[in-house]
């Protein structure tokens, strides 16, 4: 298990839930965080919590320009970029007779474009650099279906083939890159479906808690040099 001590970890979605969580658990193995999101207000009480350097970046990432406001930034402050994590997503869940199509591009942009935007622009600066870290997190959607989500899940399989063909083209770089796919969780999109009687997964599958997906996130930040860890599947094994 490698220490994370002195490396400059980025989460998107820092804000709340799974990404508030798994910037919890990268400064406890020693990262030092650029925490993103829109409500600045939360970033900046979490980075003050966090220490060690770790700042706080307000963005709507659905902006296209966004991403790259943040590399720059990031690159400027501290020179590098060693994890990146893009969390930072949104679910508008609901069957055909009540989707509300204005939320389509809202949720490409944020669950798709900006995940892409962000991954490549950092890519590119690890691969010069000879290593790095970019964690993308995908959903349960993705690969298990249920009614409303198909938008959703479509843009997260989306997210995971990107991913996956990342991974392959920098095979060798000393860049990884690895996917975790959480099935329910309790954070603010999830409670706000079931506010809306929304069936979801959690039918099937009991929910997590946030800590459960910010564990697996740490599990591929720390994996050894050796290995490049594509995709962790994180199911709960009892209600929590
Ligand atoms: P939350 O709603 O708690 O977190 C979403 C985060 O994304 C917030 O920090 C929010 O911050 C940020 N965000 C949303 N839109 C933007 C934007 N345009 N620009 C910048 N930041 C944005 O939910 P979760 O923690 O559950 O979600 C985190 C990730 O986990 C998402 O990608 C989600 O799809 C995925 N996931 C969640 C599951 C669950 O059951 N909870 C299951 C599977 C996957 P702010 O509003 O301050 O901008």
């Amino acid at each position: 298990m490698n220490n994370l001590e002195g490396q400059i970890a980025i989460v998107t979605g820092a804000s709340s839930g799974i990404g508030a969580a798994s910037a919890r658990a990268l400064a406890e193995a020693g990262a030092t965080l650029v925490l993103v999101a829109r409500r600045a207000d939360r970033l900046s009480a979490l980075a003050e919590e966090l220490g060690r350097g770790s700042t706080a970046f307000a963005a709507d990432m659905a902006d296209p320009d966004a991403p790259q406001r943040l590399h720059d930034f990031v690159l400027e402050r501290f020179g590098r970029a060693d994890i990146l994590v893009n969390n930072a997503g949104m679910l508008h869940a609901a069957p055909i007779d009540a989707f509300d199509l204005d939320q389509l591009r809202p949720m490409i942009a944020i669950n798709y474009e900006a995940v892409v935007r962000a991954s490549t622009l950092f890519a590119r600066t690890m691969k010069a650099a000879g290593k790095g870290q970019i964690i993308n997190i995908s959903s349960i959607g993705a690969n298990i279906t249920a009614p409303g989500v198909g938008v959703y899940g479509g843009l997260k399989r989306a997210l995971e083939s990107f991913t996956d063909c990342l991974r392959v083209e920098l095979a060798g770089t000393g860049v990884k890159v690895g996917i975790v796919a959480p099935g329910t969780t309790s954070t603010e999109i999830f409670e706000d479906m079931k506010a809306r009687g929304q069936p979801s997964w959690d039918s099937f599958i009991p929910p997590m808690q946030p800590q459960d997906i910010a564990d697996a996130v740490v599990v591929i930040a720390q994996q050894s040099e050796r290995t490049n860890i594509a995709r962790i599947h994180v199911y709960a094994a009892a209600d929590s």
